[in-house]
């Protein structure tokens, strides 16, 4: 397993994206090295999955934030592989509804919280509140009272999420962070490539250009995010995406090992229920005679 420590930010207050290579790949050289070990990774994440659905109290939640042309879709697509259906769940959040301006930023996220027993994962989720609502200062459209909006907004909202963490892990829902750290360069890649290859010209959205001229703004968004966000209970994992094999070895190691963290076990069963199963069994067998 590859040491995570340096792509875990549990204590933000030094943190620079600058002092993070979006085309790392911690000295592996190519997919070929890995062969297997996702696989691998996505095997545990199943098994693991079954124990945390039978347990029924923990549950997890996959947050994935990035840039456009990240790879978000790609990486849940195949992160997700091995998971079963019936303890999963993907939401992706785009510009909010009409009704969801109509409410605190939090209700249409927490609204779609994994149960208990499940994986949850969020394509984007309540931290678009402190990012494009940040960079556009879209928050004229929702409904907050004008007076509330003052030097320490954005400083309060951010603690409100620390908060809301804390509050979710003490419930029992754990949620793991996920920043695809992409290089402009890449980007311009694969906007060009969606431009060039027919097969991908659906993926292309010329809004997508448009945004990208806040790279900056954004990159300066996401930092203060993370700097404020990120604490040894919730800590924020900055990924590599420059190399999508690479992105896709980490985010499975992180998940399993989490998982694994938890020491899930199928929950044991009580003398009555033993008995039960007793008498259960003695009444298949005797059908047959
Ligand atoms: P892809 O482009 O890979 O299909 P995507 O996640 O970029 O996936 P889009 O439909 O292109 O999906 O974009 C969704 C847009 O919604 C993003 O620009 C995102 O920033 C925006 N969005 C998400 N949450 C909010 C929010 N709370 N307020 C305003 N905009 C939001
Ligand atoms: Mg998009």
């Amino acid at each position: 397993m590859l040491s995570l420590t340096k792509y875990r930010i549990e204590d933000g207050k030094n943190f620079r994206l600058a002092d993070h290579n979006p085309s790392d790949t911690a000295h592996l050289k190519n997919k070929k090295e890995i062969a297997g070990i996702v696989e691998e990774n996505i095997r545990i994440m199943a098994e693991e999955q079954d124990k945390l659905y039978a347990q029924n109290d923990y549950a997890l939640l996959i947050i994935v934030q990035a840039m456009d042309a990240a790879g978000k879709d790609s990486l849940i697509k195949h992160v997700m592989t091995g998971l079963n259906p019936r303890g999963t769940s993907v939401y992706s959040f785009k510009q909010p509804t009409t009704e969801e301006m109509d409410h605190d930023f939090l209700w249409r996220t927490h609204k779609s919280l994994p149960e208990r027993g499940c994986i949850g994962i969020f394509n984007r989720s309540y931290y678009e509140d402190v990012l494009i609502v940040r960079v556009h200062n879209l928050l004229n459209r929702h409904q907050i009272p004008h007076n509330l909006i003052d030097e320490n907004f954005w400083d309060n909202r951010l603690k409100q999420i620390c908060h809301y963490e804390r509050y979710l892990i003490q419930n029992g829902i754990l949620p793991v962070k996920f920043f695809l750290h992409l290089s402009k360069e890449e980007q311009k890649e694969r906007f060009l490539k969606r431009i060039n290859d027919p097969t991908k010209n659906w993926k292309f959205s010329f809004g997508d250009i448009e945004e990208r001229r806040f790279w900056d703004d954004y990159q300066k968004a996401y930092e203060l995010a993370i700097q404020h966000t990120s604490t040894p209970q919730s800590p924020w994992y900055i990924i590599p995406a420059d190399k999508k094999w690479f992105a896709r070895l980490l985010v499975s190691d992180i998940i399993a090992q989490k998982l694994q963290s938890l020491h899930l076990e199928y929950p044991t069963v009580s003398d009555e229920q033993k008995q039960q199963m007793e008498t259960a069994k003695k009444i298949l067998l005797d059908e047959t005679k």
